[in-house]
């Protein structure tokens, strides 16, 4: 695939992206270039690396192939998701303001929160679901929105050209974490927002065996920002972490296809059973933010989160623990259908008070939907449900 790539259709994109036959040996996949160093013709004369810490063939390839299915110019990996939002913010000074969204992963809610703030960069958390909720908090000083669409775990929807408008307004950067729609559902850069992050660890991975992080961004000047604080602060994955990551960008179309068939059935099946309160998907027609969700993504993904009418932990956890395929774990986004309760798991991070406020409720269990049979995955529910 040559670098003027952007006529291809999107199943050609993931499969071809980043990736071409090895110039000296004609090897269909990238090469793992298990080295920390590379052979100079003479002192700073190299073939374009010198160190696998500032770049590295196999990651070159990764980043290449992240810039192309998520529409953007420039792809930068990072040794996990949380890397990746370190990095972004290191992009501030003290004093500069950053508005974020009050519904998003916990460990970015505990990297802002409780290293980030000590440093003297000021977090405003505001529900994004409507964007003129930002608008009071936007100032000179605010230099990065940050959001989540959809949200983990409520799947509430954030509005990214609305809010991309504002960030623009004061001249600030809109990061938004697309782990949960993957470049393949979503395109945040298409609708204004200046940089795209993943935890490649999720979707794009796909098989739940390799911790990765990603950022997408089209500006050159933003760019060599990023790839100075990745160079300087070191957080980059080693070579065969990005071999998997690139193996599973492959089967990302049609994964994803299926984890939205299943999903969809699945959501369905939860809104119409007796113990269930409420479910929590984005492709419900009466979604409140269905409008938008149609507008920003191609479909509507495998995640959801369901409460029951008895909300007790002790029901919580006879659920969680009686299903027999769907697993018990954190993480989302592999082959294999996963539970998780957040409020004592992904999401224990965030005070109690913050996380019922915000939607959270301590009943409130999370479904990563894989791509196992639909109907084995509805009765494993079925019995677990009881
Ligand atoms: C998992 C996750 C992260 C963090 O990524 P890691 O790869 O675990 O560091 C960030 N955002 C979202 C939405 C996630 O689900």
């Amino acid at each position: 695939m040559t670098d003027d790539n952007t006529h291809y259709k999107v199943a050609t994109k993931m499969i071809h992206a980043g990736v071409e036959p090895d110039a000296e040996t004609g090897a269909i996949m990238t090469p793992i270039y298990q080295t920390s160093t590379f052979k100079q013709q003479s002192p700073g004369v190299t073939k374009g690396y010198d160190y696998s810490r500032a770049g590295n063939p196999t990651r070159a390839a990764l980043e290449k192939a992240l810039a192309t299915i998520e529409n953007g110019n420039y792809g930068l990996a990072f040794s996990s998701g949380v890397a990746a939002t370190d990095a972004v913010i290191k992009l501030l000074s003290p004093g500069d303001e950053v508005i974020a969204a009050t519904d998003m992963y916990g460990g970015t809610y505990r990297l802002f929160a409780q290293l980030f703030a000590k440093f003297g960069i000021v977090f405003h958390y505001v529900d994004m679901k409507d964007a003129e909720n930002i608008r009071p908090l936007l100032n000179a000083k605010t230099k990065l929105i940050w959001t989540e669409t959809p949200t983990n775990p409520l799947i509430n929807i954030t509005d990214i050209e609305a809010v991309s408008k504002l960030a623009k307004s004061v001249g600030a950067w809109l990061c938004v974490d697309n782990t949960f729609a993957s470049p393949y559902l979503q395109n945040p850069l298409n609708f204004g927002a200046d940089i795209v992050l993943h935890s490649a660890t999720k979707y794009l991975g796909g098989h739940s065996d390799v911790v990765l992080g990603a950022l997408v961004v089209n500006d050159k000047d933003l760019f060599d920002q990023l790839y100075f604080i990745q160079k300087s602060s070191g957080a980059i994955p080693g070579p065969q972490d990005c071999f998997l990551i690139l193996r599973g960008i492959k089967t990302l179309h049609v994964r994803m296809d299926r984890h939205c068939e299943n999903g969809e059935k699945i959501a369905h099946f939860l809104r119409n059973h007796p113990k269930v309160a409420v479910v929590h998907w984005c492709g419900f027609e009466d979604h409140p933010a269905y409008a938008i969700a149609k507008k920003q993504m191609r479909k509507f993904g495998g995640m959801l989160s369901f409460e029951l009418k008895n909300g007790s932990i002790e029901e919580v956890d006879r659920v969680v623990t009686s299903t027999k395929i769907i697993t018990l774990a954190e993480s989302l986004g592999g082959v294999e259908s996963l539970i998780n309760h957040p409020a004592r798991m992904t999401h224990a991070s965030i005070p109690r008070e913050e996380r019922i406020k915000n939607g959270l409720n301590d009943s409130l269990m999370r479904l990563s939907v894989g791509i196992e049979d639909a109907d084995d995955l509805i009765e494993d529910l079925k019995q677990a449900l009881g």
